[in-house]
């Protein structure tokens, strides 16, 4: 592709961008296909001779697309959003066409000192006090597993990248059983074990850790010989946004000298409001807190913000200084790398910089409480339904509901039944989830381009089809 060429289909593409943005509306959320078919619908081995762009790109347009799950489709309700606010968009497409490697400040300087920047940004926005600082990571999941391999390390006084963990006392990490799957997954890769990670009973409307069991359990891990290392508290959990009482835990984790790290990958973006910092009053005293901006804030994936109290920690477990990568001849400069597991790293502050300017704190506001006061108009619509019930309440723009199944059929599967049903029409799509092991359909706004009459829209579908299926 010599540079005319490039012109030529950069600006294809950006027409195609926006078109489809255009189009978004009438496209079903989620395609109605069968496993394997767009596998089958690829030639089975590579191209000996180069291909026109021309069968290319129609290929992308016929085979590919209709086989996409629209996750800026503004009636997509399903799991959390992944929002990609235009604004965005533009900014990854520069920073694909400048394609850098910032994983030094040498390598990137502009990359370097706008994240540290943005970052700082995006503390003030949340409410944060100014002892954080931070960096971007791919996603929640590598700041998560940079926190724990932080906890590990402080526990074991460093020794654990060096000595490895055999010999070691056992460690412990202590979270609710209402957190994300990626803290499972920390546990496993550093080494600590699923066995070690406690999970602590929940109680009341936020499913809140109960932490004078978490207090009991860290005094008696303590008096068997093991080494509590940190607890993973949670603001917006996945599956129905439970929440822990953050000042209360943090209580505990200075009363035991225990790292806290808080994942507010979802619900961390509601805090640009002041009158949600509620859920995560205590915050400050955390060692690090996780919130992805790729959420529900707008800025295309992948763009996850780990705040930390000391950053000196994380560097100290995670910096490695081969000499080919020593950048001699500038103190006081930041080395991202070295704060991250991965080496490489893509330009994120950009469209974090394009975005936030674009639309203001006070836009960005104004989203996100449109989504709050639609869904929870939806929750008290559905309440109000003879045949429906409100499972969880809303926690920001989250809930989940339930339908009634008749005497007859078991309420699980009808439940999966009518949340299949309700995808296959494609005008709307939801996921469900488990509540005390029960089947419920969960719920949440957030798109970017949603608005009051898709959250109606998906109250007729919702209820409309429950009534085709009683
Ligand atoms: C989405 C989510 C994660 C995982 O985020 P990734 O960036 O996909 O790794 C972790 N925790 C919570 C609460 C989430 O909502």
């Amino acid at each position: 592709m010599n540079n005319d060429e490039f012109r030529a289909w950069s600006r294809r593409a950006a027409d195609w961008g926006t078109d489809y943005r255009d189009t978004l509306r009438e496209r079903p959320v989620r395609p109605a296909l069968s496993p394997g078919a767009i596998f089958r619908s690829i030639e089975a081995s590579p191209p000996e001779a180069a291909e026109s762009m021309d069968r290319i790109f129609a290929d992308f347009e016929q085979k590919i697309v209709p086989g996409m799950t629209h996750w800026q489709h503004p009636r997509f309700f399903a799991y959390f959003p992944a929002n990609a606010a235009p604004v965005s968009v533009v900014a990854e497409y520069l920073v694909s066409a400048m394609a850098a490697q910032c994983m030094l400040w040498q390598t990137s300087p502009a990359a370097t000192e706008l994240e540290t920047r943005t970052v700082d940004w995006m503390r003030q926005a949340l409410g944060l006090p100014d002892g954080f600082s931070g960096v971007i990571q791919d996603s929640a999941s590598s700041a998560t597993l940079a926190a724990v391999l932080t906890m590990r390390e402080r526990a074991l006084d460093w020794q654990g990248n060096r000595q490895g963990l055999s010999g070691q006392a056992t460690l412990r990490v202590y979270s609710s059983d209402q957190v994300h799957t990626s803290i499972d997954r920390a546990i496993w890769v550093s080494g600590i074990g699923e066995e070690n990670l406690v999970r602590i009973p929940v109680a009341g409307r936020f499913r809140a850790m109960d932490t004078a069991a978490l207090e009991a359990a860290i005094v008696a891990d303590r008096k068997a010989g093991m080494l509590p290392a940190g607890i993973i508290a949670c603001v917006g959990g996945t599956s129905t946004g439970g929440t822990d009482d953050i000042a209360a835990v943090a209580a505990v984790a200075k009363r035991h000298g225990l790292y806290m790290h808080v994942d507010a990958a979802w619900a961390g973006s509601a805090m640009i409001c002041p009158e949600y910092r509620h859920f995560w009053t205590g915050v400050e005293e955390a060692d690090s807190v996780v919130f992805n901006p790729h959420k529900w804030l707008g800025a295309q994936f992948d763009c996850s913000i780990q705040f930390v109290r000391q950053p000196e920690d994380l560097v100290r477990t995670l910096a490695i200084k081969p000499d080919y990568l020593k950048t001699h001849g500038h103190d006081g400069i930041i080395n991202y790398s070295e704060w991250s597991v991965p080496l490489g790293r893509r330009f994120r502050a950009l469209k974090l910089w394009f975005l936030l300017r674009a639309h203001g704190l006070e836009g960005l506001r104004t989203m996100i409480r449109n989504h709050v006061a639609w869904s929870e108009g939806l929750a008290a619509r559905l309440a109000k339904e003879p045949d429906f019930d409100i499972v969880t309440e809303p926690m920001l723009s989250l809930f989940s509901f339930r339908h009634r199944a008749g005497a007859s059929a078991d309420p699980d599967e009808h439940n999966l039944r009518l949340v299949n049903a309700i995808n296959d029409d494609g005008r709307i799509y939801l996921t469900q989830t488990r509540v005390d092991g029960r089947v419920a359909i969960r719920f949440q706004t957030g798109q970017f381009d949603a608005t009051a009459a898709d959250v109606d829209a998906a109250f007729d579908v919702v209820t409309e089809t429950a009534r085709g299926f009683a």
